[in-house]
């Protein structure tokens, strides 16, 4: 193997330390505590160990921690009024709704209902149309992370190949319009992109977010490219267990990326840090307060 791993399990673990420093300077400077609130409706298992996890870092952090959860059969205007009390709370700087939501609720009303400056998982259409425009935005939890990662690791990106495979408004799109915002020359690949690995060889930087285990083989990869892999995908193993793999086939790619992030320990943790990163700034934008460096873009 000759790349070098991009190890964001440490990265993560670096940022959520600068974000306890943060809190705990806006608790002794300003007299404010950070407060994210969490709304999960229904029992879906896999969002239950996100809620989960999410408060238990929020509190590590020293920030404030509220979680609601609500039953399968709530109505969409129930949800819509406690996200119009949590709007309205003064001590909570951050409103999270655990997607997917059930089949009855029209997800984008319920995501636009949520006050813009709180919406810290950059989803609103405001924070969509103010980074699509260069502004300053709520940027979406994960590609956020592979951005500060790549800023970490290269310095500079301006003027670099980038491509973006997959172009979902959560990854794909937000990751396109922040390379962008970078200078990278940028290209955003999906299903009917034409000869897809000849596009992803142009890559300085590949960003895979595709959600098929182990698409992008190491010989679509440029010599010396940085590798991005967001998938999280479930595969069986020989014993009858499963284990994750990403979207690349990091055997491969490895053998000729210059870095690349491993699955698991790469993108996955630091959506939950970028999570808490994005409320301390979502704090300190709503009380006219400086922002942290290096926790946002
Ligand atoms: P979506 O299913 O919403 O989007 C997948 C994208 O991949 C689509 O744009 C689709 O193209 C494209 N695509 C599918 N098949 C191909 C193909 N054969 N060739 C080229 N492009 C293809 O997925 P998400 O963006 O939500 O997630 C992508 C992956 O990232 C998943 O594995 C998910 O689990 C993971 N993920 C990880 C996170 C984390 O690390 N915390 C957070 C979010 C996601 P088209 O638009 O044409 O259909």
């Amino acid at each position: 193997m000759t790349a070098q791993i991009i190890d964001g399990k440490a990265f993560s673990a670096r940022i959520r330390e600068k974000v306890a420093q943060e809190v705990a300077r806006l608790k002794s400077d300003a007299g404010l505590t950070p407060g994210l609130a969490v709304v999960l409706v229904g029992e879906d298992p896999a969002s239950q160990v996100y809620v989960r996890n999410k408060g238990r870092q929020t509190k590590e952090a020293g920030m404030l921690s509220v979680e609601h959860r609500l039953p399968e059969n709530t109505t969409q205007s129930a949800l819509v009024e406690l996200i119009g009390r949590l709007n309205g709370d003064p001590d909570i700087h951050g409103i999270l709704v655990q997607l997917p939501l059930p089949d009855h609720m029209d997800s984008d009303a319920v995501i636009n209902a949520i006050d813009p400056g709180k919406d810290v998982d950059g989803f609103h259409i405001s924070n969509v149309g103010l980074l699509g425009t260069g502004q300053k935005a709520m940027v979406p939890c994960t590609p956020l992370g592979c951005l500060l990662m790549l800023r970490d690791y290269h310095g500079s990106l301006s003027g670099l190949e980038a491509v973006v495979v997959g172009r979902s408004n959560i990854v794909g799109k937000p990751m396109a319009q922040l390379l962008l915002g970078e200078n990278c020359t940028v290209t955003l690949a999906h299903s009917r992109t034409r000869d897809l690995p000849e596009v992803v060889r142009r890559a300085d930087i590949v960003v895979a977010a595709v959600g098929r285990p182990q698409m992008v083989p190491g010989d679509w990869i440029k010599p010396g490219a940085t590798v991005i892999d967001v998938g999280i995908n479930r595969v069986p193993r020989d014993d009858g267990k499963s284990r994750l793999v990403g979207d690349v086939d990091f055997g491969t790619a490895a053998e000729v990326a210059g870095a690349i992030t491993p699955v698991p320990g790469g993108v996955g943790p630091m959506t939950i840090a970028c999570l808490l990163a994005n409320t301390v700034t979502a704090c300190c934008r709503a009380n006219g307060l400086p922002e942290p460096e290096g926790l946002t873009v």
